[in-house]
């Protein structure tokens, strides 16, 4: 069984619609596809460009549906990528809760006011201590988040590697705690292969992650994090080989908010 999720369309920062998304994803052969735009929910309400407006949420997800509900032979699974921003989960989770979504990407994208993943400009200035320290901070807002039981699935879990700024310093502690966090909120995680393609040269999370993950039992799904048609599937040949390097030997694929396991 193919299957993709965490996949972005123009409702957020995606190049293409949903028609088209699904359009590629059956020319891929995939089996089931899910779609989860951004949703960034600020104390402030302020909007940011690659999110979805907050106040059309449910026209999204009504154009989720009306499509799913055309389809033939492959399924469309209704998802949004939710970041977590501290003090906005109880408001976060019932504007979520509203829609027939079929599952949740969780994503730390912001410490503090710090974009980690927004552009290389904002690492280039930092001293190595600083860099250090957003990992440490990082770490622990990926395990406040998973305490706070959004989503179902927590995104790209190592993401401050992206622009290939690394901490030198062991964080391994903070490291435990976010995933004995996920283990013990019972969610997921992904192997994002996005990762490949950028400056991090490696999938998220590192192999040496992914091992951690499986030693406490935390299920995988493999995500592009397709911004376009052509990613859909990028990289996954080698990501199922990660994940069996690791010890997986199963993937989740989601339905109304409930998980099932399907082989590697
Ligand atoms: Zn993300
Ligand atoms: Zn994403």
């Amino acid at each position: 069984m193919l299957v993709s999720y965490h996949n972005h369309t123009r409702w957020s920062d995606g190049s293409s619609t949903i028609a088209e998304m699904v359009e590629g994803a059956l020319d891929q052969g995939l089996d089931e596809l899910g779609i989860s735009d951004h949703f960034v929910l600020f104390p402030d309400r302020r909007e940011v460009d690659w999110s979805m407006p907050l106040d059309l949420l449910g026209e999204y997800v009504a154009e989720l549906k009306d499509t799913a509900s055309r389809l033939d032979g492959m399924q469309l699974r209704l998802g949004v990528e939710a970041d977590y921003l501290p003090g906005m989960e109880e408001q976060l989770k019932s504007e979520l809760e509203k829609h027939p979504l079929d599952f949740v990407v969780c994503s730390v994208h912001y410490v503090d006011e710090f974009p980690v993943d927004a552009d290389r400009k904002y690492w280039d200035p930092l001293p190595q201590e600083r860099v250090n320290d957003i990992w440490r901070h990082y770490w622990l807002r990926v395990r406040d988040m998973a305490a706070a039981r959004i989503g179902d699935i927590v995104a790209h879990l190592d993401l401050p590697k992206k622009y290939g700024f690394r901490p030198t310093v062991d964080l391994s502690a903070e490291e435990d705690q976010a995933l004995d966090a996920i283990r013990a909120a019972d969610l997921a995680i992904e192997i994002n292969t996005a990762g490949w393609s950028l400056s991090a040269e490696e999938a998220y999370p590192s192999l040496r992650l992914l091992r951690k993950a499986r030693q406490r039992g935390i299920p995988l799904v493999i995500s592009a994090d397709a911004h376009s048609p052509a990613h859909l599937t990028r990289h996954f040949g080698r990501a199922r080989e990660l994940a069996r390097e690791a010890g997986y030997d199963r993937l989740l694929r989601f339905h109304q908010r409930e998980r099932f396991e399907i082989p590697l």
